[in-house]
């Protein structure tokens, strides 16, 4: 099969490759063959898809979402994290105990993400076991890949969001032999963030990720409260990151959201163990924790990839993500004078950068699987002969999940 249409790519941080009326040619298991400036001349016999005018480009990858809280999104955002997450998000996440409840608000969101055109995720569910599983399906039915994970929390929870030790350890096994069953969605371990979980859940968590090589997901140095609530916790610690570190948590591919407070000795420590930084600008502002510094870890070579936190960013549609990082970044240019994020750069951070996290190449690359959008920007394209780099960034700052015609996850069409 040939897809054909305005080719927007970004192969590397700032750099974005352009074809107007290029071509994808995809083989039967939906993997990308060849891409191509025009219909290659051997094309007759095979099926081509015209979407003419349109941009065809990376779908997005949203690399820290928590799914409980879908359904709070825009809600208590005049609070500051700690007491956001004890007025709000812990009472919502509570609901989850209902799993009728959870299919029906996992439904939504599975079918919300592929709407607005993000086909890979690595996400918190809560800490009930069979919800999460039932999230786990509903994103695989949708056609989404990626990483959720069951979250452990055995102290400073909520009445009726809180496990004992020995319950967390046991629904964790329960849910690593149940998540077998599942092809596109892994299990990824999710201490929800060091204040959460005793020194003996860390310690089973660290020994887990090591034994069964799982990945680790949690938050840190997101507010100046919980940074000071860490160090009384581990008064043998110097910064927050050795928490994780101390249990063998700290280690390649471990996915860190926020690190809005991160300072280079932290930021030092990431790049060095290879720790990815997740950049959630939107709810960075919302629950006013600050803005974190993105450049000056993409300059120290920190991998980097964009965030939704919904529900402490409001919007589960990654291009709004895009937006918010790029204002983001030019209120830090202020204090750091470093350079703000281009359009280019948010691009590649929203799918090239997130996809590369799961073993994809650069941009679209012959021999992956094809994630990609469809979109129309015919409803705020006012004049004709604009460049493929300017519809883009109007893109970015205009476009509607509506505008997304086709979604391709996989290399199979789920839009
Ligand atoms: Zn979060």
């Amino acid at each position: 099969m040939i897809l054909k249409g305005n080719l927007l790519f970004a192969p590397e941080l700032g750099k974005l490759e352009c074809l107007p009326n290029g071509c994808l040619r995809l083989n039967d298991a939906g993997v990308i063959t060849e891409i191509c400036k025009q219909l290659p001349e051997d094309a007759q016999a095979e099926e081509v898809v015209d979407y003419g005018d349109k941009l065809i480009m990376q779908s997005f990858a949203d690399m820290h979402v928590h799914a409980p809280q879908y359904p709070m999104a825009a809600m208590g955002l005049d609070l500051p994290l700690l007491d956001w997450l004890n007025k709000y998000a812990f009472p919502q996440e509570r609901r989850l105990a209902d799993t009728e409840y959870a299919r029906k608000i996992y439904r939504r969101l599975a079918q919300d993400l592929i709407a607005g055109g993000t086909t890979r995720v690595v996400m918190f569910s809560s800490l009930h076991t069979d919800a999460t599983l039932i999230l786990m399906e509903e994103l695989e039915k949708a056609g989404i890949s990626g990483y959720v994970g069951k979250v452990n929390m055995d102290r400073n929870g909520a009445e009726g969001l809180q496990e004992t030790t020995e319950e967390s350890i046991r629904e964790t096994e329960r849910w690593l032999e149940e998540c077998k069953r599942f092809t596109q969605i892994r299990p990824i371990l999710t201490p929800r963030f060091t204040p959460s979980c005793t020194d003996e859940l860390m310690e089973w968590l660290g020994k887990t990720a090591v034994e069964r090589d799982l990945p680790v997901q949690s938050h840190l140095s997101e507010n100046d409260a919980e940074i000071e609530w860490v160090r009384n916790l581990h008064p043998d610690c110097a910064q927050y990151w050795e928490t994780y570190a101390k249990y063998g948590m700290w280690k390649k591919g471990t996915v860190m959201a926020h690190c809005v407070h991160s300072d280079a000795r932290e930021r030092a420590a990431m790049k060095e163990h290879g720790v990815w930084m997740i950049y959630c600008a939107q709810s960075n502002a919302n629950i006013c924790s600050g803005t974190a510094a993105v450049r000056q870890m993409l300059d120290e070579g920190i991998s980097v990839a964009l965030g939704s936190d919904v529900a402490g960013g409001a919007h589960l549609f990654m291009v709004r993500v895009m937006e918010d990082s790029i204002r983001s970044s030019k209120i830090k240019q202020k204090e750091t004078g470093l350079p703000f994020l281009t359009t280019a750069e948010a691009y590649y951070l929203a799918g090239t950068a997130g996809h590369r996290y799961f073993g994809a190449k650069s941009g679209f690359s012959v021999g992956d699987k094809l994630h990609a959008v469809v979109l129309d920007d015919s409803r705020f394209a006012v004049d004709e002969g604009r460049t493929l780099e300017e519809r883009l960034e109007r893109a970015i700052y205009l476009a509607q999940p509506t505008d997304i015609l086709a979604v391709y996850a996989e290399g199979k069409k789920v839009k």
